[in-house]
């Protein structure tokens, strides 16, 4: 990244598991500093995550968030109501959001995964097939939020007994029934046509109106987020333990690549990027 001084509305695009939050402990506190910079600078962080949206709203809370976010992969926006001062058209309204659809609804996305089931014979398990305590055991994560967790609207994560081929064949099928599958770091997913680069493409229009002239950063770790940060100005992938080829990674312009996943490589990054933009 070359040093430069923006005038440009910054608005920050960012992935919650092994990104904002650790991968295994979902921590976030070694983030602090960044995240009170950009608070006071008033600039707009924005969760895009496969989360859904019970738990992507636990984590706003936590961290006094009031931004839009995107849930489950890009399968829905969720705007609070007067966010932006301008009326946009909307799928439907729920408590303070606005909300933007692009994902395949959940019954029909549970009912294509129960379809490939049994015709391949593969063992699949997704979280609908999951208790709480069985989310909250694989997931390291408390009742309440495996709770959170099952509340699917757009993405179902599921594991695949087997190797390769197994999960090569349930991938076929998805994409033949018409939905789309997608590695999410811990689970494989599948959803409808929706991804986070979509999701964040209406909002990157809806903050353009807003402030006229915006620089984006969007920040990922898995391969669900490459779409994401082929939308965004200046797009950054945090390296852990998935396996994204440089050939990948490279397509996308302007990428930069930090060898290092977690709230720790997220703070240092962010605080590093507002530095080099004179901010
Ligand atoms: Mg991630």
């Amino acid at each position: 990244m070359r040093s430069m001084t923006t005038t440009r509305k910054l608005i920050i695009f960012t992935d919650l598991d092994g990104t904002l939050l650790d991968r295994n402990t979902y921590a976030f506190e070694q983030a602090t500093p960044a995240l009170l910079f950009i608070q006071q600078k008033n600039i707009p962080l924005v969760f895009s995550s496969s989360k859904t949206r019970a738990e992507i709203e636990f984590y706003r809370r936590k961290l006094e968030n009031d931004h839009p976010f995107i849930s489950e992969n890009g399968g829905a926006v969720f705007v609070p109501r007067y966010y932006f001062s301008f009326p946009f058209s909307h799928d439907r309204e729920s408590g303070e959001y606005l909300v933007l659809e692009f994902g395949a609804f959940h019954p029909h996305i549970r009912e294509t995964l129960e379809a490939i089931k049994k015709e391949t014979g593969i063992k699949i398990r997704g979280f609908s097939d999951l208790t709480e305590k069985e989310i909250a055991s694989l997931c390291g994560l408390s009742m309440i939020e495996a709770g959170y967790a099952k509340k699917r609207e757009y993405d179902e994560p599921f594991m695949v007994e087997g190797g390769d081929k197994e999960v090569e064949k349930v991938r076929e099928k998805i994409e033949e029934m018409g939905l789309s599958y997608v590695w999410g770091g811990k689970f494989h997913h599948i959803l409808g046509k929706n991804d986070k680069g979509k999701a964040v493409e209406i909002l990157k229009e809806f903050y353009e109106k807003q402030f006229l002239s915006i620089l984006t950063v969007g920040i990922g770790d898995s391969l669900n987020d490459l779409p994401m940060l082929s939308v965004v100005d200046l797009p950054v992938f945090l390296k852990g333990k998935d396996n994204v080829s440089e050939e990948v990674l490279s397509a996308i312009q302007n990428i930069t690549m930090v060898d290092d996943t977690g709230p720790q490589a997220w703070n240092e990054l962010i605080l590093n990027m507002l530095h080099k933009l004179g901010i």
